[in-house]
């Protein structure tokens, strides 16, 4: 089947689909992006993410392309026109496209919004968590802004790589201190001995995670306690269980760190809980 992508007011084929050569999320990384998930035809936690994406926007004064409601429908009519029924919608929006010069062009210069669709085979993250994944660790090397989602993503894509090539699935990136700040693309998390839930507290280092909003959610519907603090890597690697949350794998169990066991090195009960009871509370949206 054709994909079909939005860019700057036309649905278009791939081959037919064009960004300016000057535009700044090209040249600059000048961009923000959000990633939704697709379940079933419907978005997952959407009102989070267009919340995120406005704050995204205001904290780099770019401007806001369009109302959060206009761009539900372009999102809705991308899903439409993909067939999309599980898998994950990108919007990007950048300070769009001018001369190529490092200050802020001036108001005659449009945002550039691209929205695009994609399918996942639906079961794949299950099965993932099923096993669980490794993670290891790297310094964290991002900029201090780590709180913005922009599209500056290379120590992201590098941290990745690195964890690739030894057989883990994600990084994790641990500050000077020696704590753990997040996932490269996903928030980071433990249980105690005693069973509470640990997660950094929102700062600029971290991303502010719409699943881990979620989480936090389900886990005190669950009657679990949470703890808003940051944790070493110490601490991760004689917890009780580890795990993971972003859009795309909602609670993702962590059953080795670095090559260490987590535990007794499977997905542990609490990780599996809060994952099979997260889409009852998301906010699930017909688009
Ligand atoms: N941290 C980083 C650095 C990320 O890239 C992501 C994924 N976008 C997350 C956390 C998780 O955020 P969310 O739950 O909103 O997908």
């Amino acid at each position: 089947m054709t994909r079909i992508v939005y860019v700057n007011g036309a649905y278009k084929r791939y081959a037919e689909a064009a960004i300016h050569a000057e535009d700044r999320g090209f040249q600059f990384a000048d961009a923000v992006y959000e990633v939704v998930e697709v379940r079933g035809g419907h978005l997952v936690d959407a009102t989070r993410h267009l919340a995120r994406l406005a704050r995204s926007l205001g904290e780099l004064s770019i401007p806001t392309p369009m109302s959060g409601r206009a761009l539900l429908n372009i999102v809705g009519e991308v899903i439409r026109r993909n067939r999309t029924r599980n898998g994950l919608v990108y919007i990007q929006v950048t300070r769009g496209a001018g001369p190529r010069n490092f200050s802020f062009p001036g108001p005659e210069i449009f945002p550039t919004l691209v929205v695009l669709a994609r399918a996942q085979r639906s079961g794949w993250a299950d099965e993932l968590a099923e096993r669980g994944i490794d993670v290891k660790t790297m310094p964290d090397n991002r900029w201090g802004r780590s709180d913005i989602k922009t599209v500056m993503l290379l120590p992201a894509v590098l941290a990745k790589d690195a964890a690739h090539s030894v057989g883990a699935h994600e990084a994790w990136f641990v500050d000077g201190s020696g704590a753990i700040t997040e996932g490269a693309s996903s928030n980071a998390w433990i249980v105690t001995e005693e069973g509470a839930l640990v997660t950094r507290p929102l700062d600029f280092r971290i991303l502010p995670g719409v699943t881990r909003a979620t989480v936090n959610d389900v886990a005190a519907a669950e009657g679990l306690k949470i703890e808003e603090r940051a944790f070493t890597l110490t601490e991760a690697l004689s917890a009780r269980e580890a795990f993971v949350t972003s859009a795309t794998n909602t609670v993702m169990p962590v059953v080795r760190i670095d090559g260490r066991q987590i535990g007794d090195g499977r997905p542990g009960p609490i990780a599996r809980r809060l994952r099979s009871r997260f889409h009852r509370l998301a906010e699930i949206s017909m688009v």
